[in-house]
């Protein structure tokens, strides 16, 4: 009998920091049998041996900054039969996207030493922006167990069984006491996409918002709460310009501070 050929996976890297790749690296076990599942086609972090395409699933990591990743993504989209971006820079611009925000030339000079070799986009933008994303995996980084269930979704024609709720279902769910009820600390995690397990918040610590706006933000009720607290305009704003400043919700309710 003919064996059965196995999906291809690319991963793509993009403006990025490498780590949401590295998740995928850090299945360890579970990669072993994701490797056996589907054959890892091209994945520069991982090996040298490079297969053409066209493949079956990409994951995309980072979002577009400059003006040949803006061409070579259409690429690497028409090579992809399905296509995921991972991460909080493909889906929203990542921290990169604070540039958005300012004169990008002003950085370009202080940051640099030679400032005439560099060449940039104004903006930095998720891929969506650019083609068309099958689903996109939120995260800074990604949480792996979803990254494998996204994998496992799309090699079995299924929709990806990830939570739309917040950060606070996740504290609930794990009898986390509300530092925000409990102390009057700053925490994110009500307008925040679940995925991280309520991580900060065990630790007493505000939510940060990594995984981006959940899918219903009240960012105005929770800005509005803080204020309420006496928390300053400027401390609102870089509360909500991180990781995810350029994501649609957490960008307004910024702008709408920044005055
Ligand atoms: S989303 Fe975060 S962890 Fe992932 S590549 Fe971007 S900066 Fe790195
Ligand atoms: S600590 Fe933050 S994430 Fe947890 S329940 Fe309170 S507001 Fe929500």
């Amino acid at each position: 009998m003919a064996k059965r050929r196995k999906p291809t996976l690319a991963v793509w890297k993009f403006a990025s920091c490498d780590g949401c790749q590295l998740s995928l690296l850090d299945c360890e076990d579970e990669l072993l049998d994701v490797a056996d599942l589907v054959e890892i086609a091209n994945f520069a972090e991982a090996s040298r041996a490079v297969q053409r395409g066209p493949y079956d699933l990409s994951l995309v990591e980072g979002s577009i900054t400059t003006s040949h990743d803006a061409e070579r993504i259409h690429q690497v989209r028409r090579a992809s039969k399905r296509l995921v971006t991972i991460g909080a820079c493909a889906t929203a611009g990542g921290i990169q996207s604070l540039k958005n925000f300012k004169n990008v030339k002003e950085f370009v000079s202080i940051v640099y030493a030679s400032p005439e070799y560099i060449s940039t986009l104004n903006k930095s933008t998720p891929i969506a922006d650019h083609v068309f994303v099958d689903y996109e995996l939120r995260g800074c980084p990604i949480n792996k167990q979803q990254l494998l269930e996204v994998i496992a979704a799309f090699l079995h024609g299924r929709k990806p069984a990830i939570p739309g709720y917040g950060v606070c279902v996740e504290c609930k769910l794990q009898g986390t006491v509300c530092i925000t009820v409990a102390t009057g600390a700053p925490c994110l995690g009500p307008v925040t996409h679940a995925g991280c397990g309520a991580l900060c918040p065990a630790f007493a610590r505000g939510c940060f918002g990594c995984y981006g706006p959940k899918g219903t933000p009240n960012t105005g009720a929770l800005a509005a709460l803080w204020a309420s607290q006496g928390m300053r305009r400027l401390d609102i704003v870089r509360a909500f310009r991180s990781f995810n400043a350029s994501a649609e919700a957490f960008r307004r309710e910024s702008e709408a501070h920044d005055t």
